[in-house]
């Protein structure tokens, strides 16, 4: 038998995280006192009335097909949200809601992006744009940036990039991997350059509720009718409210791209998972004080992570405003990052992403979705490590 793997699926990258995180789940399954950083989700639980929520959903029997787009319920819930936080009139019928935030993403690049088309994608960025683009049959465009300009992308840099086969810009601010935040002004010229140049943006803002020190979230979409018109939006319930495995997220879009979107979904995977769907919609419109804690934990940890990197030799790492990771650059270790956080891993137990998984070799991924008490332990053993580079 010939197993031929097609051409689209064989083009993809294997998950760098995923390796290490097998390999990290492999030394703690022999016993072995592992610190985990690679984390990608919040460490708190879904809130109790969230889940509430769902089991009487369930409990009712709330438990057949629903529209493939979304309950009504939850697809109006999402349009207040956007017009109460976001200042952004979204109809109902804009709003699809996906199996996730990395769904919604997907949908959005296949109903716009075919063979020919160029993405530019911001670097260092989430491991699954590109390979999504690939999977649409385009071309991702790589922007780099580095630490010396917190790694945002300039106007300029934007413009340059831009070809007459220029479709889409991926933008994700608060950002996983980095943790920067654009500021408004900084988010609306982006955004003009695209308005200028006739480039969507497909603006991913799952992380638009994670902020500290002060930094502020703009919506690009928020600036100007023309901005609004050339911006998908993507969002989801997997971080604000700590719903990863509830597999909920949704896209915002003009009206003809949130019709192909729903043609798309309802060939693939309908509807998502209706019980759930009356959880999200708790999410949405019930109290939202969990997350005010939540905040508070993680800046204690972002600040008490960030002094401790940068009094690590051959470490120094950028503040970072948002979303839960910060990404350190360890050039001056000598190493690039697969093998530093091999070596990590082999001799200190710690498990960090190599930057390379993000398009940037020279630096790794800290989560601090994860206890004060792993926080110091793995820091102390990153240090200790560093000194053993050195020496
Ligand atoms: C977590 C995340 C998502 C969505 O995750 P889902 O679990 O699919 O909802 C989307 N974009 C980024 C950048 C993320 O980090």
């Amino acid at each position: 038998m010939n197993y031929r793997i097609s051409d689209r699926a064989a083009a993809l990258s294997p998950s760098l995280t995923l390796a290490i995180d097998s390999k990290a789940k492999q030394m703690k399954a022999q016993g072995l006192d592992v610190v985990g950083f690679g984390a990608g989700e919040p460490d708190f639980d879904t809130p109790q009335h969230i889940k509430d929520a769902a089991a009487r959903a369930l409990a009712e029997g709330f438990t057949k097909y629903t529209p493939a787009a979304g309950i009504p319920e939850l697809r109006q819930a999402i349009a207040e949200k956007h017009r109460r936080e976001n200042g952004l009139d979204y109809k109902p019928s804009q709003i699809i809601v996906s199996c996730g935030g990395k769904h919604a993403c997907y949908n959005v690049i296949l109903a716009t992006c075919q063979p020919g088309d160029e993405v530019l994608i911001p670097a260092p960025y989430w491991l699954s744009y590109p390979e999504m683009v690939k999977l649409a049959g385009a071309t991702p465009v790589i922007l780099p940036t580095s630490d010396q300009t917190e790694f945002k992308i300039t106007p300029d840099q934007l413009r340059a990039a831009i070809t007459p086969r220029t479709r889409l810009l991926v933008f994700n601010s608060p950002s996983n991997p980095t943790g920067t935040v654009y500021s408004p002004d900084e988010v609306r010229a982006i955004g003009e350059v695209c308005v200028e140049k006739g480039v969507l943006i497909m603006s991913d803002e799952i992380y638009e509720h994670l902020l500290y020190e002060g930094a502020v979230h703009r919506s690009v979409a928020s600036f100007s009718r023309a901005h609004y018109e050339h911006t998908i939006l993507v969002h989801g319930f997997a971080k604000a409210w700590s719903m990863t495995g509830w597999r909920l997220g949704w896209c915002a879009a003009p009206e003809p791209i949130a019709q192909a979107i729903d043609a798309i979904q309802s060939h693939s995977t309908s509807n998502p998972t209706s019980f759930a769907q009356k959880g999200a919609v708790a999410a949405l419109t019930g109290p939202q004080d969990h997350l005010k804690s939540w905040l508070a934990e993680f800046d204690r940890r972002r600040r008490f992570a960030w002094q401790a990197l940068n009094r690590i030799p051959g470490i120094s790492c950028v503040n970072a405003r948002g979303a839960f990771y910060l990404f350190p650059n360890i050039a001056g270790t000598g190493l690039k990052s697969t093998d530093f956080c091999a070596r990590l891993l082999e001799a200190e137990k710690v498990a960090a992403v190599p930057g390379i998984a993000f398009g940037a070799d020279d630096y790794i991924r800290i989560s601090y979705a994860t206890s004060m008490a792993n926080l110091e332990k793995g820091l102390e053993r990153i240090e200790r490590f560093c000194r053993t580079l050195r020496g």
